[in-house]
């Protein structure tokens, strides 16, 4: 076999809690796991700051160093796991075809996709800048950090909705930037939104710029987009809830996703709907997105990786 094709028995997708749990559980299956980790190594927790509401961190810890003892974990138990992205892919044959970084084609008889989701950002330099230090896309994430104290958050569907409740349970107030005159999310939650006290909406408003002083937060300044007054909320923390990308776009036109991309598993199972591919995490969940959710998820597609194998091995030795 030439250098440039290899085959293997499980082919992991992502590097984040979904994919390494994956390689965890297939590796003490003995599928000899090999994991591409993507661009992001270690995927979305590589960028926030301390994770506290993982089980077994008593004392919390920060996200890269999370993800290192995931890395760690799956390769002292035999994942090869490897750098590259994968740029394309063909489900139409037994072994499923993988190219990775354009080059290397590897044959699978199994897959695990568990690409993630990015969230979507403003895409102003001040939000990157303080990523981390008061800007966050992940109120459950880092919510606790910013307890009794003014933040702020934008953007108008269940989500935010949703992360505007749970902040407001633990901030003093909680100011949501909607850009239209009314709110997307659904009634349910629209509801919740309108009869907490401390939650105060400015409609018609955008964001200009995030305010700091070097190391963290200390306002927004944002802009009614019909009176184009200006106004600086005095805030220390600043969520960005204006959805999430599924990392799906290379799987277009082979895997069942739903209208926004996230694939579709069948229930109960990370099952998709080409045999011998699963899907695990945020890729196929826009519900929970929790590491802790989407490492359960991994366990579970390993655990459904092998189980596939066995029965089709049963089936070839029968
Ligand atoms: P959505 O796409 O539904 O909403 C995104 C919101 O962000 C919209 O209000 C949009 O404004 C706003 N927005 C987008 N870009 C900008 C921008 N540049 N500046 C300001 N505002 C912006 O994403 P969600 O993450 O809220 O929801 C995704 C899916 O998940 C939905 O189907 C939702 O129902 C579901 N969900 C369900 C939950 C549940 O059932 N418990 C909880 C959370 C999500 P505009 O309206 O003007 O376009």
């Amino acid at each position: 076999m030439s250098q440039d094709l290899e085959h293997v028995k499980c082919l992991i997708i992502g590097s984040g809690p979904a994919g390494y749990t994956a390689a965890v559980y297939a590796s003490r299956a003995d599928l000899k796991p090999v994991l591409y980790t993507g661009m992001l190594a270690g995927g979305q927790l590589t960028q926030t700051t301390e994770v506290e509401n993982y089980p077994g961190y008593p004392e919390g810890i920060m996200g890269p160093e999370m993800m290192e003892n995931f890395r760690k974990q799956a390769e002292r138990l035999g994942a090869d796991i490897r750098y590259g992205y994968v740029s394309s892919v063909d489900f139409s044959t037994m072994p499923h075809k993988v190219v990775i970084d354009e080059v290397k084609t590897i044959l699978a008889d199994t897959v695990i996709i568990s690409t993630g989701a990015s969230a979507k950002w403003l895409g102003l330099d001040s939000e990157q800048k303080y990523s981390g230090f008061g800007v966050s896309a992940c109120a459950v994430c880092d919510g606790f950090f910013f307890r009794g104290q003014d933040v702020a958050i934008v953007g108008a569907g269940d989500t935010a909705a949703e992360e505007a409740t749970y902040l407001a349970k633990m901030c003093r107030k909680v100011t949501m930037i909607v850009r239209r005159d009314e709110f997307r999310a659904s009634k349910a939650m629209m509801h919740r939104v309108l009869h907490t006290p401390n939650i105060e909406i400015l409609y018609n408003t955008e964001t200009k710029e995030i305010v700091g002083d070097g190391q963290s937060v200390t306002g927004v300044i944002v802009v009614n987009n019909i009176t184009n007054q200006e106004t600086t909320l005095d805030v220390t923390g600043f969520f960005v809830a204006i959805g999430h990308k599924p990392n799906t776009d290379i799987f277009k036109g082979w895997i069942h996703m739903d209208e926004t991309g996230y694939i579709l598993t069948k229930p109960d199972s990370t099952q998709t709907n080409i045999e011998g591919v699963f899907c695990c995490g945020d890729a196929q969940d826009h519900i929970y997105r929790q590491a802790v959710t989407a490492a359960g998820s991994g366990c579970m597609a390993a655990i459904e990786a092998e189980r596939y194998l066995a029965a089709k091995e049963h089936i070839v030795t029968a």
